[in-house]
């Protein structure tokens, strides 16, 4: 029987254990900081109170326990690797591995040279965060409905620092919310303000014009303020400063401007790049270390061309699907191919049914379509982790 520890239960982790699950001669082991699985990619209908708890966050206990004994659960932080002894240390226990997948993620990266930034706004990129951001956002809502004025110049503005996908998607589904409140709780929701900053001279920076140019007419329809090549320098309790001089007055800030790997990297002695991300070899193996693999968003992940592949839940999907593969190959003494992928399509909600969304390079919808294709994906997903967890619930209470 080998052992397959995976650190790290998002998108990644999560299918790697998929997959590997169906060999009888593997135990798995999952560790993860927290006890839940956090569905990112719907942070935004969370934030703006469109979605509930239960849609972002699977428990994890239940999710192993789906697997019938076959995988364990660990509820805690991983905060080394020994690769000589082949363990983990984890806060006061080690833990042995014939092989090590590491799906840690990525944390925002509150930019250190925008001061205030971090102490300032919030992120979307762990589920404390992210409901910390939808209490103030109902909050501000409440106040308006009370008409209570704010004191800096009578607006209420929030600033969502970063127009790529999360920021877009954020900005976007938090004006369709205050939109459609103005017709029940009144007029005043319409002065809160939405300002997308982003210091591309675009938003969606890096993506098809397809995609910028719909989801720029979308964001301008739902009174999303749009302010690209624009610099922040810092931000203090009530203004974010910007390098032209101006300073916008907000009430609170999101900030998606961009991402680093997990600290865990920190403790890792392998070349990464400037964003903290290990650079693997070709089959995503640490560097020296055959039997470790990293995949996901912790890792620099590039196609078969050289060309770097955007961190997302799709690509932390391939990855694991990819090391799976390769654990079971070399587990068999069979020889694997590097690791190769593209990016099959990305759809950005934007708020309410409507979406904007590119597939397999032709493919360009938007709409209502693109919004039945993007739901059509998520739930498949969710399908997916709920006949787990319903399994491991059902195994619980038996
Ligand atoms: C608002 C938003 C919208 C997005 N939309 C899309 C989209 O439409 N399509 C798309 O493909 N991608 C999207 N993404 C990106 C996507 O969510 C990430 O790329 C994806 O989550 C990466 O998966 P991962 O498995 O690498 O890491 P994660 O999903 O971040 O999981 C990492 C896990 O590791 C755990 N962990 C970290 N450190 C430790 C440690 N030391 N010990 C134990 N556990 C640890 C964490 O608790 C976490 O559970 C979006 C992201 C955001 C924020």
């Amino acid at each position: 029987m080998k052992r397959v520890v995976v650190i790290g239960g998002g998108y990644g982790g999560l299918r790697a254990i998929e997959k590997l699950s169906k060999y009888q001669d593997i135990a798995i082991i999952l560790i993860d900081k927290n006890p839940y699985h956090y569905l990112q990619t719907e942070a935004y209908g969370y934030i703006a109170g469109q979605f509930d708890m239960h849609d972002v966050a699977i428990d994890l206990q239940n999710w192993c326990e789906g697997f019938k004994e076959r995988v364990t659960f660990i509820h805690k932080e991983a905060t080394s690797i020994d690769f000589e002894q082949k363990k983990v240390h984890l806060d006061g226990r080690d833990l042995f591995y014939d092989y090590l997948i590491i799906a840690t993620g990525a944390k925002t990266n509150f930019f250190s040279f925008i001061e205030g930034l971090r102490e300032n706004s919030y992120g979307v990129k762990n589920l404390e965060r992210a409901h910390n951001f939808r209490i103030k956002f109902e909050n501000i809502i409440y106040k308006k409905l009370q008409h209570e004025e704010d004191s800096r110049e009578g607006k209420l503005n929030i600033a969502v620092g970063g127009a790529g996908l999360s920021g877009v998607e954020v900005a976007a589904e938090m004006a369709y919310v205050l939109d459609s409140y103005s017709k029940t709780i009144g007029d005043t929701a319409k002065e809160i303000h939405i300002y997308l900053i982003d210091a591309s001279d675009t938003i969606l920076p890096g993506m098809g014009q397809y995609s910028i140019d719909n989801t720029k007419k979308r964001l301008e329809a739902l009174g999303v303020k749009i302010l690209t090549s624009t610099f922040i320098n810092t931000v203090d309790a009530t203004y974010v400063h910007f390098r032209s001089g101006e300073k916008l007055p907000y009430s609170f800030m999101i900030f998606t401007g961009g991402i680093k790997a997990s600290s865990l990297n920190d403790t890792i002695d392998n070349e990464k790049n400037s964003i903290n991300q290990l650079i693997t070899t070709p089959e995503l193996n640490v560097q020296g270390q055959k039997d470790v693999f990293a995949i996901g968003d912790c890792v620099e992940i590039k196609d078969a061309k050289g060309n770097i592949l955007p961190p997302t839940a799709q690509i932390a999907e391939k990855s694991a699907e990819y090391v799976a593969k390769t654990i079971r190959q070399r587990i068999d003494g069979v020889e694997s191919k590097p690791f190769d992928a593209d990016v099959s399509g990305v759809f950005i909600a934007l708020g309410g049914k409507y979406a904007v969304g590119e597939m397999f390079k032709y493919i360009k919808v938007k709409g209502y379509v693109a919004y039945v294709l993007k739901k059509a994906i998520t739930h498949a997903y969710y399908l997916g982790l709920r006949l787990r967890i319903n399994t491991g619930f059902k195994n619980r209470n038996r």
